[in-house]
């Protein structure tokens, strides 16, 4: 049990970035309209979102870490309808298998917010000699996550998160253990951030901050009821946003639509940037890249490279929901013709505000 609860750990949340993105998904799925997230020593210390979502009733609180034992995942009979992609019900679990988590969170109607602290997916008092049962405390509407690494050094703290990979690796992929180390903080800083930047972008309705503990200032800030442009501005710079041109397509026959920010054919940056999600979950699509760089190189001189921001909407049924969550790459079925039809689009979209 001990270690099958720990793979599961280690094929979420082998980086802090990577838990991220699963709290940051739940506080959307709340419906939020504000998420703000602090870091600690780049999420390895601690990693704290808050959001102002519905929130998690004071009864659901026992059983939220358990794996798949959510509300989400006994609502769907077959796996295969699954809206998004990646496992269900196992972020919080696994989280709860190499750090603590405390949750704070309040529904619009209790008159105050609960708080309950876990470990290896069950509630465990705060304290020693306390209860573990929830507590009420001072809280505004919506949820407040909390992930706390054990007190240790920052050396042990790396050893926890690439020990969960490592085992992962080594029983299902029987490949060369890659060892991990984490001594860079401010690299997985880097990569919280732009995951929070990148979410932002996407989900402009929704204000969102991310902002280290000791910082005074924010890294980034967005207003809630921005557009996409904005966000991408504010994010990539002015001489990035002032180069895109908007984009839409639908494709009846392959099922899926397309829209995004895409640069125009005279863009010129020594950096390939995509932002790509799919069903609203921010992925790697290398076979994606690929096509796009081609076709961007038929209008940009050598060297230089395009930004593209891309939303495509699936059927889930064809996105792959088995895709190992180590495995950032994701796979949909017919993806050669949508890729193929999606290029095709974008090639007449940028001939067009050529002409
Ligand atoms: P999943 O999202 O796949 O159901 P998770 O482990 O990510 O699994 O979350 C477990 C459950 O906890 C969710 O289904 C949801 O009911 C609840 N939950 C988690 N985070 C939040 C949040 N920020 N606001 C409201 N509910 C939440
Ligand atoms: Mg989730």
């Amino acid at each position: 049990e001990a270690t099958v609860n720990r793979i599961a750990a280690g094929e979420i949340i082998h980086r802090p970035a990577n838990a991220l993105k699963e709290l940051l998904e739940n506080a959307l799925d709340a419906g939020s309209t504000s998420v703000q997230v602090l870091v600690k020593d780049g999420g390895l210390k601690l990693l704290q979102i808050q959001d102002t979502g519905h929130g998690i009733h004071k009864d659901d609180l026992g059983i939220v870490c358990e794996r798949f034992t959510t509300s989400k995942l006994r609502k769907f009979e077959d796996l295969h309808s699954i809206a998004t992609f990646g496992f269900r019900g196992e972020a919080l679990a696994s989280i709860s298998h190499v750090a603590h988590l405390t949750i704070t969170s309040r529904t619009p109607d209790s008159p105050c917010a609960w708080r309950a602290t876990y470990s290896d997916g069950k509630l465990v008092p705060p304290k020693a000699g306390a209860s573990a049962d929830p507590k009420p405390c001072a809280g505004n509407a919506g949820t407040t996550i909390t992930v706390r690494v054990p007190a240790c050094s920052a050396v042990q703290r790396a050893a926890a998160y690439a020990g969960a990979l490592e085992q992962v690796e080594d029983l299902f992929f029987n490949v060369p253990i890659r060892r991990k180390t984490f001594t860079n903080l401010a690299e997985e800083y880097t990569r919280v951030l732009e995951v929070v930047q990148r979410y932002a972008i996407h989900n402009s309705r929704v204000g969102f901050s991310c902002k280290k503990h000791s910082a005074q200032v924010a890294d980034l800030q967005t207003a809630s009821n921005a557009s996409k442009l904005d966000n991408i501005r504010a994010v990539f710079g002015n001489n990035v946003a002032r180069e895109l041109i908007e984009f839409e397509f639908e494709s009846v026959r392959w099922q899926f639509k397309a829209t995004g920010h895409i640069s125009n054919a005279n863009f010129n940056t020594k950096r390939f940037t995509l932002l790509l999600f799919i069903n609203n979950r921010l992925v790697e699509s290398p076979a994606v890249k690929k096509s796009l760089e081609a076709l961007y190189a038929k209008y940009l001189p050598k060297g230089t490279h395009p930004f593209v921001y891309l939303s495509l909407e699936l059927n889930p049924e064809t996105v792959d929901v088995n895709v190992h969550p180590t495995k950032r790459h994701v796979q949909f079925l017919h993806e050669d013709s949508i890729i193929e039809a999606l290029c095709e689009a974008i090639d007449q979209r940028l001939a067009s505000a050529n002409d």
